[in-house]
Order: C-alpha cells, then structure tokens, then sequence
C-alpha cells in the first residue's frame, strides 16, 4: 500500500475505514500539511484518533537521513525508503527568501543521459505519490512553507506520469500550491508532454534541450533517438497552445561538445516561434563521466548569441554546488 500521504481523499477512506465522508477531508488536509501522527489530528474524535494511532504509530513510510546543508542556504536530504532504496531531494533558496523543493520521482533513472550523475547510476525503481509528498513535507519540516516544487530530482518524471500526478493533485488540491508554481521537467519523453497537453494539469513545462542538432543530441541523449528533435518540438507546440505559457528550455553546457555560438545558432533556429526561456546551465562536474566544465568564455558567447536574437535566457545559479546537491548530481546513496 502506498504511503498515506500520496491518498486522495477518497483513498483514504478505503485505506482507513474512514466514517462519515468528511472525516477522510480532515484527515487528508492533516497529511497535507504534513502531520506525521494520528494523534496530532485534534479535529477528530479522540476513539478515532486512538483506533488511527494503534494502525500507524508512525505515518511516513520513508526516514530522512544525512542531511547537508550548503553555505548558500541550500539543503540536501538523503531519505531513505521504506524498502531500503535511497533518494535525494534538494531545497534551494533563492535571493529573494523563496523556498523550491527539488523531488525525485524514480530511483535513479532510465534514460541514461551521458552526462548525468543520476543516468549514469541506472535505474531501480519508480516512486509512488506518496513517497514523492514524504520528500516535500521532510524539506518543509526542516525550512518552513515551501512556495514552488520542481521535478528536477532523480527519475524521468514523464516515465512515472501516474504518480507524479497524483503528487500533484495532492499539492494542489490539499496543500494548496497554484499549478503554476509547479514544474515537471523531461528529457523530451513526447507521449508523456502529449498526454499533459491534453488532458492537464497545466503544470509549468521544462524541457531538458541540451543540444539542438539532431546526432549530438541523440550521443548524449538517447531519448533523441526515439523521439526527435522533429516530434519533441511538435509536442511542445501543442503543450503552449493547450496551457499559454512559455516552456523552459534546459541546456546543460558542457565544454568543447555543446558550448559553440554554432551550437547556440542551431538552438535558435530551432526554438523558432515557440515561447521560451533558456536556462543555460554550465556542467557540473560529475566524477568519471568524460567531460569538462565550460570555459567564462565559452559560456558567455553562447549566451551572446542567444541574447541578440532577444531571447530570454538566464545562467543558472550554481546553487547547491556545495553539497552535490545541484542538478545532475544527486544520487550518491540509491542502492539498495
Ligand atoms: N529527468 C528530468 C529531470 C531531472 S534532471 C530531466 O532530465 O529533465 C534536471 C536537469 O539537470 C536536467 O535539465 C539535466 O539536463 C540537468 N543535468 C543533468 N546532469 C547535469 C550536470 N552534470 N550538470 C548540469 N546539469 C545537469
Ligand atoms: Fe534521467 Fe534527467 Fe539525468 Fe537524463 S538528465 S539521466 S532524464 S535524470
């Protein structure tokens, strides 16, 4: 059984023998705002309380473990799963006091990107809705309100559509978070952006471009060859006339291989009149994987170019560095 913090409502009534139907309400608005025992509930009878208690003397199924805080105000949390298996999520604070929780979906990841520290660990196992909700309310425990959640942790959130949006459902419907502070990131898994298009929730989309020329991308992304450069930008097409909003595009640098203004020119022709911005995000260095971080001047051409042609691009900041906790380079503890 899942955990009880991924349950809708109705879930939760099944799962607990929960009587009368609103009594599954108050318990699921508890768990959403993180309520790690029954016996916190003071809205409920207290024989309930005492009957819940005695089935889950804890709630969360998952245990946070080390903890490493970054001098820049980020945290990384290593937790471990009820099963034994690992992940990683990450809080970041940016200037302006704005908490994002990082979250992972999988444990490791499928897709297998040649510069990822997560790819590059394989793939155990998807995470269920409630083990995605445990993440965020362990981060929220040590940092207080959390104002936007990024799916840019371990995992392919596109190749665990179900729970993720489950996760989702429970964010915004019980914690109460706008859909537009909510970010799904994908290496371009097409019929995963197809499906979001049609059918929601119109979540803020970011997709991991990195290169724009068909062969290199498919050398450091093999999503590439399945699902084009061709195909990914028709979804993408259909994602911003289904919600109107401007799709991030991720572009991971990395030095000599995808830092030319060449390399910037072709991402230019190929956005084309789709409505983005372009997180240009110099390589973190991952140990063992063959490539090198870009050079100042690498990195400032390449945002030169994309700049003339006024398209709005930021560098990422390099937040997290300090812990590993930057983006690419969880998954140091997944085995089991
Ligand atoms: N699997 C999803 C979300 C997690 S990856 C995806 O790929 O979109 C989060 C981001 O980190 C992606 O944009 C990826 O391209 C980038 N990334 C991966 N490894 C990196 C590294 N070593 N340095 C910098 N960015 C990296
Ligand atoms: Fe997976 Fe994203 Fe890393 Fe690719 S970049 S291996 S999709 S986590």
């Amino acid at each position: 059984m899942d955990s009880l913090y991924g349950m809708a409502p109705a879930e939760l009534a099944g799962a607990l023998s929960l009587f009368p139907a609103y009594r599954a309400r108050q318990v699921y608005r508890w768990l959403a705002r993180g309520a790690a025992s029954f016996d916190q509930m003071s809205d409920l009878p207290a024989s309930e309380r005492g009957r819940l208690s005695a089935l889950y003397p804890s709630i969360p199924s998952s245990a946070p473990g080390a903890e490493l805080a970054d001098e820049d105000g980020s945290l990384k949390l290593q937790i471990r799963l009820a099963d034994g298996a690992a992940v990683e999520c990450v809080l970041l604070e940016d200037l302006e006091g704005r908490k994002t929780a990082c979250l992972s979906c999988q444990v490791g990841c499928p897709m297998g990107c040649a510069f990822c520290k997560t790819g590059s660990l394989g793939y155990l196992r998807d995470l269920s809705a409630g083990e995605i909700m445990e993440q965020f309310h362990f981060l929220s425990l040590r940092r207080g309100p959390i104002s936007n959640v990024v799916f840019m942790g371990m995992g392919e959130p596109m190749a665990n559509l179900g729970a993720v949006r489950k996760a989702i459902s429970v964010l915004s419907d019980g914690v109460g978070m706008s859909l537009r502070k909510i970010t799904i990131s994908t290496s371009g898994l097409v019929p995963g952006i197809l499906e979001l298009a049609q059918a929601g929730p119109a979540v803020r989309l970011a997709v991991s471009l990195t290169a724009a020329d068909e062969e290199l991308r498919s050398s450091l992304m093999p999503v590439n060859k399945t699902y084009g450069l061709g195909s990914l930008k028709a979804a993408l097409a259909s994602y911003q006339a289904a919600t109107g909003e401007r799709i991030t595009l991720e572009c991971a640098i990395m030095g000599g291989v995808n830092a030319s203004a060449m390399s910037a020119r072709s991402l230019l022709d190929w956005i084309g009149s789709l409505k983005v911005q372009v997180n240009v995000i110099p390589w973190n260095k991952v140990p063992g994987l063959p490539f090198s971080e870009p050079s100042r001047q690498e990195l400032e051409s390449f945002m030169s170019v994309l700049e003339a042609a006024g398209v709005v691009a930021s560098r990422r900041m390099r937040r997290g560095r300090g812990v590993m906790g930057a983006c690419g380079q969880l998954g140091d503890t997944l085995k089991y």
